[in-house]
């Protein structure tokens, strides 16, 4: 798609269908998510989705500063996506650059279709998400974290947002492209859904497909979706659970951090 040295093209799809990793033309890579791991955050989440590793952060609801970017009658959101300089293979020069600040942009605006801006005038809710390792799909896995992150700092949105790309590779439609599948697929389409509702609140597409194709992949895209929202709900009960735990442990044994010297 890249249109990088397509003559050293591996094939992509097998005679059964199956993929240079072993997936079917549905299957997702593994996907594990973990609900509040920062301490200093309000709100963050960590994705490991096939080599991909994805941080999310979330502040806020707070003052938004400088004053002059507040809005009276809503929060703003801000995102900023950032590569670390080690998560690909050829060194990514720190800092941002034309692909993050759009990558930025777009969940952002993901994040501005769910969330309940109007309760919190003149405040900023900022997100963070930080690729410690990229192997394609890093956008959808960002909104994937990001999403838990912002549930988990308890800030009010009318769903989870789960993201998945589907995409077209030797000819064949196919769920969560890997990097080889990226680079010499014919088409990627990054999809994020609000699951209740299935609105698509985000939907880019890089490359050529038909009609049909795009209908197929669009909808391959949405069943994952709807997957990994069940993952995402699943990491926020493990949380909770957990804290609830630590919660009835401390009721259990008051004080017993003090001491006895005290
Ligand atoms: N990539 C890279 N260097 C860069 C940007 C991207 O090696 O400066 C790789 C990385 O593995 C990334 C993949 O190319 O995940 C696909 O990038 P794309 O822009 O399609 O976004 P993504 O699929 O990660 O959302």
């Amino acid at each position: 798609m890249s249109g990088i040295g397509m003559e050293n093209k591996p094939k992509l799809v097998d005679e059964n269908n199956l993929r240079i990793d072993g997936r079917k033309l549905d299957e997702l890579r593994p996907i594990r998510i973990e609900a509040g791991i920062l301490k200093r955050a309000d709100g963050s989440a960590y994705v490991e989705w096939g080599e991909n590793k994805v941080l999310a952060a979330v502040y806020g609801p707070r003052e938004a500063k400088p004053k002059h970017i507040q809005n009276p009658a809503k929060a703003i959101v801000q995102c900023r996506y950032n590569m670390a300089p080690f998560s690909v293979s050829e060194r990514k020069r720190p800092g941002p650059d034309r692909r993050s600040v759009e990558i930025s942009k777009i969940t952002g605006d993901v994040f501005e279709s769910v969330l309940f801006l109007e309760m919190f005038p003149r405040a900023s809710i900022d997100i963070f998400i930080e690729v410690l390792q990229a192997n394609a799909g890093t956008r959808c896995a960002g909104i994937t974290a990001a999403s838990v992150a912002l549930a988990d700092a308890g800030i009010p949105m009318a769903d989870l947002v789960p993201a998945c790309a589907a995409g077209k590779i030797d000819g064949k439609i196919a769920v969560d492209l890997k990097k080889e599948e990226d680079n010499y697929g014919e088409a990627d389409l990054p999809v994020a859904i609000i699951p209740r509702t299935k609105e698509i609140v985000l939907l880019q597409m890089d490359g050529n497909m038909s009609e049909t194709e795009f209908e197929t992949a669009l909808n391959m895209a949405m069943d994952a979706c709807m997957k990994i929202y069940e993952l995402q709900k699943d990491a926020l009960k493990r949380k909770y659970i957990t804290d609830q735990e630590v919660d009835a442990e401390q009721v259990e044994k008051p004080n017993t951090s003090r001491g006895d010297n005290q």
